[in-house]
């Protein structure tokens, strides 16, 4: 470790997916393996890591923005190191252009070499300027530990990469194919979790529902499930996301059979028109999809679906997007999450005929978006009246006199109490729905 560098403070900037932020604290974890202690203050910092997204065009300009702006720190405090990872850099091709448009980035590395972080400081520290993507992924990073010891929630990898191949999206390409951690070294990093002090673990994948499909073992999603949820102490179990086409009875009965299991099923459904569906290759129809919901709500007839839906999809005639509407209508999302098609470079959809112009896609996303937070509201006010369990997860950034925390539904719920319940489930009364929130009342005894 160079002598110049004592007292070292690194800055992440995270943006994107879970599973970014989840390398983030990998990230993060490996500088303080190297030294560097957390803080917020971009002006003081000797390293600042910004691990990217590429998923929209959206994310990468705010992105490209941001580390523009970190070149006047680096004038002002030339001991700054910049190191940028993650999707955006592992694009293929992306790295020339990058290095280019950013020449004082010190540090360029991929989603596939993690593990070589600390070794890419060191080599910084020593002025020397790093850029390395691996085509292929590295040796996994086993249970990690986290920086932040202590963490009330906390988000576990259980796969890796991706194999669905749809059509609009960049993530197989930019994170290899899927790769099922083993049920152990899970369990092991859930347990280490629980021992530090977390009580809600969220289980992720590109698609949970694959989990295991790739190790040699007869071992499902659902057998994993049903081992976390023994784990004493842990009083939330949450995972994402569920591609449809996967989605099993075995998987809605053992979320309803479950002590912790969150009866809340994230299933994106992408578009509401077979045709799109199938451009899209999502694989699965409408009609399968929500007979799928219907077993959903047959089993746990509480639980809270939520979603991700995309407009102006290369091809989306007006009654396609209509098919899209009806989805929302007939399901009753507790919450979408809605994009404008974004065309990404090297996916199959780029090159599609019939890209739907800008003022077309706007217009649909508004409509989309004022349709699903009626829904939200409604699906808000049928809990007014009725009492939830709740983590509590301490004062809320808006109202510090009030606590936050949220249902097993996912639902954020807003509340006087006294901050020492932090970390602690209590069951909250609703008195008065909004779109994203819920007012309540805590309930004694
Ligand atoms: N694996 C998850 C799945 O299957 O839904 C999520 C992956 S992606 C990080 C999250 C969401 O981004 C997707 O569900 C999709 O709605 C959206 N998305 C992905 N590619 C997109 C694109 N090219 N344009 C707009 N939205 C996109
Ligand atoms: Fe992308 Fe589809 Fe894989 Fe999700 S399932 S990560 S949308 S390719």
């Amino acid at each position: 470790m160079s002598n110049s560098f004592k007292d070292k403070k690194v800055v992440t900037l995270a943006y994107g997916c879970q599973m970014s932020e989840r390398d983030a604290e990998t990230l993060t974890e490996i500088s303080a393996q190297e030294g560097y202690s957390q803080t917020n203050d971009l002006e003081s910092a000797d390293l600042i890591i910004i691990n990217t997204c590429c998923v929209r065009e959206s994310a990468e300009n705010k992105i490209l923005g941001k580390i523009g702006e970190l070149k006047r720190l680096k004038e002002k405090n030339p001991r700054l190191k910049i190191a940028v990872s993650g999707c955006m850099v592992q694009q293929p091709g992306a790295l020339e252009r990058l290095q280019h448009r950013a020449p004082h980035v010190d540090i360029w590395t991929g989603t596939h070499n993690l593990s070589e972080f600390g070794c890419f400081i060191r080599q910084a520290e020593e002025d020397q300027k790093v850029a390395e993507v691996w085509k292929e992924p590295g040796p996994a990073l086993e249970a990690t530990p986290l920086a932040e010891k202590g963490k009330l929630k906390a988000n576990v990898n259980i796969s890796y990469g991706c194999n669905n191949f749809c059509t609009y999206c960049i993530v197989p390409y930019v994170r290899g194919r899927e790769r099922s951690r083993k049920p152990e070294d899970i369990l092991r990093e859930a347990q280490k979790l629980v021992e530090s002090g977390c009580k809600e673990i969220t289980l992720l994948g590109q698609n949970v529902n694959s989990y295991g499909q790739d190790l040699d073992m007869t071992y499902d999603f659902a057998d994993l499930l049903k081992k976390v949820d023994e784990i004493p102490g842990l009083l939330l179990i949450r995972f994402l996301t569920s591609h449809p086409k996967d989605l099993s009875d075995k998987l809605i009965e053992t979320v309803a059979a479950g002590k912790h299991l969150c009866p809340h099923f994230h299933l994106p459904i992408q578009a509401g028109s077979n045709e799109i569906l199938k451009r899209m290759n999502r694989k699965y129809t409408r009609e399968y999809y929500l007979e799928r919901i219907k077993k959903i709500r047959e089993i746990i007839p509480e639980s809270s679906i939520t979603t991700d839906i995309i407009v102006g999809f290369p091809g989306e005639t007006e009654e396609d997007f209509e098919q899209t509407l009806d989805i929302i209508d007939k399901v009753h999302y507790s919450q979408a999450f809605t994009f404008m098609y974004s065309k990404r470079s090297g996916t199959p959809a780029a090159k599609m005929k019939d890209q739907i112009p800008l003022d077309v896609k706007k217009r649909r996303l508004q409509q989309l978006m004022d349709l699903q937070n009626d829904q939200s509201l409604e699906w808000r006010k049928k809990m007014l009246g009725k009492n939830y369990d709740v983590l509590v997860e301490g004062p809320s950034k808006s109202n510090p006199d009030r606590l936050t925390g949220r249902t097993a539904g996912n639902e954020l719920v807003v509340f006087p109490g006294d901050p020492a319940l932090k970390g602690s489930l209590v069951k909250v009364h609703m008195m008065e729905a909004h779109s994203w929130t819920l007012l309540g009342e805590i309930i004694k005894g």
